[in-house]
């Protein structure tokens, strides 16, 4: 359950009485239960109803048009991003005991012993669980620092966390939900990576998975030497803004002899390019846009990719 009092706690600090409140899809069952609590301590709470995957979509301008004293985030750490006006980051906390589940596949991680562990913001009290019932059983486990979170914290579009230890460790374990996280991770790693599924109460290796992967990136990349118009995609989320690596792309595009627009939208759906005469896109926002590449039914690439067109 969301942790109300300690949001409360929060706010008076601030002596906000208009609260902006950014709430995950995952999370909005529990929304109205939170704002109610607020109301009942005077605080007027304005809901944003928009998707808010991550803390890189801090929505602070609409938050001040609304003359709100404070955003409170919830579900998120902390990204880094600057504000108009002040953030709350109220992460919630699974508070999952991971080794009932990792004792039935310790066989399978016999042959690594040195692991890194790493996870999401909400499972990230399962490391410490983990890591211990681990060097009970004699292996060495790293929890490495992050650039955008906390330690052991990966997002879709940060593996600094397991990047910091790749040479040091033999294999990594992402511990949580949801395919989006681990098997990034597993794109990004040398070694091989395992994903213990909460959900699924099984433990993968992402090998077969990583090279399936790849073989789709090559071909988009096959694709995609023989298409003329580029759309690059940007967002308009604060923190997934990253124009000069969408102008390096253009020009980049422009030198290899394919004509090409940056695109931009605070959240990216096929229908908001319906009518353009794109044959291929290079995506500069968020990484999450793979788990609906289908539905763009053209090649989707990624900015490292385009150097790739002139092989
Ligand atoms: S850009 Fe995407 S992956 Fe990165 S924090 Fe935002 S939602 Fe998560």
């Amino acid at each position: 359950m969301l942790d109300t009092k300690n949001a409360l706690k929060k706010i008076s600090k601030f002596k906000a009485k208009n609260i902006f409140l950014q709430i995950p899809e995952g999370l909005k069952t529990q929304a109205l239960e939170m704002v109610s609590a607020l109301e009942k301590e005077g605080l007027e709470v304005f809901i944003s109803v928009d998707p808010c995957y991550g803390a890189c979509d801090l929505r602070d301008h609409e938050a001040k048009a609304l003359g709100c004293d404070v955003i409170l985030h919830v579900g998120h750490s902390d990204y880094g991003l600057k504000s108009r006006i002040p953030v709350i980051y109220e992460e919630f906390e699974m508070n999952y005991d991971p080794v009932p589940l990792l004792k039935n596949f310790l066989h399978d991680l016999k042959p690594y012993n040195k692991i890194s562990l790493v996870t999401t913001v909400q499972f990230l009290s399962s490391l410490g669980h983990a890591k211990k019932f681990l060097q009970k059983r004699g292996k060495r486990v790293f929890i490495g620092s992050s650039k955008r979170g906390k330690a052991g914290q990966v997002l879709g579009c940060d593996f600094s966390a397991a990047k910091s230890l790749e040479r040091v460790v033999d294999c990594f374990l992402f511990m949580g939900s949801g395919t989006f996280h681990p098997l990034g991770l597993a794109m990004e790693m040398k070694k091989p990576v395992f994903f213990l599924d909460f959900e699924g109460s099984q433990l993968l290796s992402l090998k077969d998975e990583k090279r399936r992967m790849e073989n789709i990136r090559l071909m988009q990349i096959e694709k995609a030497k023989s298409c003329k118009n580029f759309g690059v995609l940007g967002s308009t989320k604060p923190g997934q803004m990253r124009v000069r690596t969408a102008e390096g792309v253009k020009e980049r595009l422009s030198e290899l002899g394919k004509n090409s627009w940056i695109l931009v939208a605070d959240e990216i759906t096929p229908e908001k390019l319906l009518g353009l005469q794109i044959d291929c896109l290079v995506n500069t926002a968020c990484p999450r846009l793979r788990e609906d590449s289908r539905f763009f039914k053209k090649p989707i690439l990624e900015p490292r990719d385009v150097e790739k067109l002139s092989e």
